[in-house]
């Protein structure tokens, strides 16, 4: 078995072999991102999705300048020659140097995602997943106008019990309840979303009422309020996309 790192350079190759303005033609895409999101799946080891995208490419640029016909320069030595390759990338420089595409390709379609539909299914998931771990704050249009939703006040646990207190531990969205499904296991268990449109610098805690700018909602509802990058659906949106009541 070829190792993941491995892999991932070999991957870096072919893109900067092949891959002129765009991705190389076999890809079937424009895009370089995904191109770079093809390969995410299997050869991630563990990294968030910008990071990998931003390996991916320094490595392809690494190979750039050993390519005279491609129109990336590449990174160059103090005197203008191609970067010295070392480790793995000499060594797959070397071997794959005498393959052509269609036989690069052949290998490492293996590690691809090359289903355009499921790709984009992948990331629309993965990319909420990665924004709902990050202590941001997301916004979105109320009658024209920009407002944002705080996480961080989500996150205040003196809010957050005040808010537990106040509004009980039922979902507001579907009515779900923790301790009604896992029993004691689940007992003062739900979390908190911030309804109250803030303005960006104005999060802070003695603005924030529990009462009237914090519900209580199940982890599913909540991962769906903030589903999309930038935008949060107020309770009333989700609750007019649920099919199961
Ligand atoms: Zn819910
Ligand atoms: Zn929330």
């Amino acid at each position: 078995m070829t190792k993941r790192n491995n892999k991932f350079i070999e991957v870096a190759f072919f893109l900067s072999k092949y891959g002129k303005a765009g991705p190389p033609k076999l890809l079937q895409t424009d895009s370089w991102k995904d191109a770079y999101r093809m390969f995410y799946e299997q050869l991630s080891d563990g990294r968030d999705i910008l990071t990998f995208e931003h390996s991916l490419k320094n490595s392809r640029d690494t190979f750039d300048s050993h390519f005279v016909d491609t129109e990336r320069e590449g990174w160059k030595d103090e005197e203008g020659n191609p970067q010295k390759l070392k480790g793995i990338s000499s060594e797959v420089f070397t071997k794959f140097n005498r393959l052509n595409e269609e036989q690069i390709w052949e290998r490492i379609k293996q590690y691809a995602n090359t289903d355009v539909k499921e790709r984009e299914e992948v990331f629309e998931n993965l990319i909420a997943e990665q924004e709902a771990e990050k202590p941001d704050t997301t916004a979105r249009t109320e009658g024209g106008t920009k407002v944002y939703i705080s996480r961080k006040v989500e996150r205040n646990p003196t809010l957050r019990n005040a808010a537990l207190k106040i509004h009980g531990y039922d979902c507001k969205v579907c009515g779900f309840n923790f301790e009604k499904v896992y029993g004691v296991w689940g007992k003062h268990w739900a979390e908190v979303h911030h309804l109250k449109p803030i303005s960006e610098s104005k999060v802070e805690k003695k603005l924030t009422d529990p009462g009237k700018d914090l519900v209580v909602v199940c982890a599913n509802c909540h991962r769906m309020i903030h589903r999309r990058r930038g935008t949060a659906l107020t309770i009333e949106e989700l609750q007019a996309k649920l099919i199961l009541k």
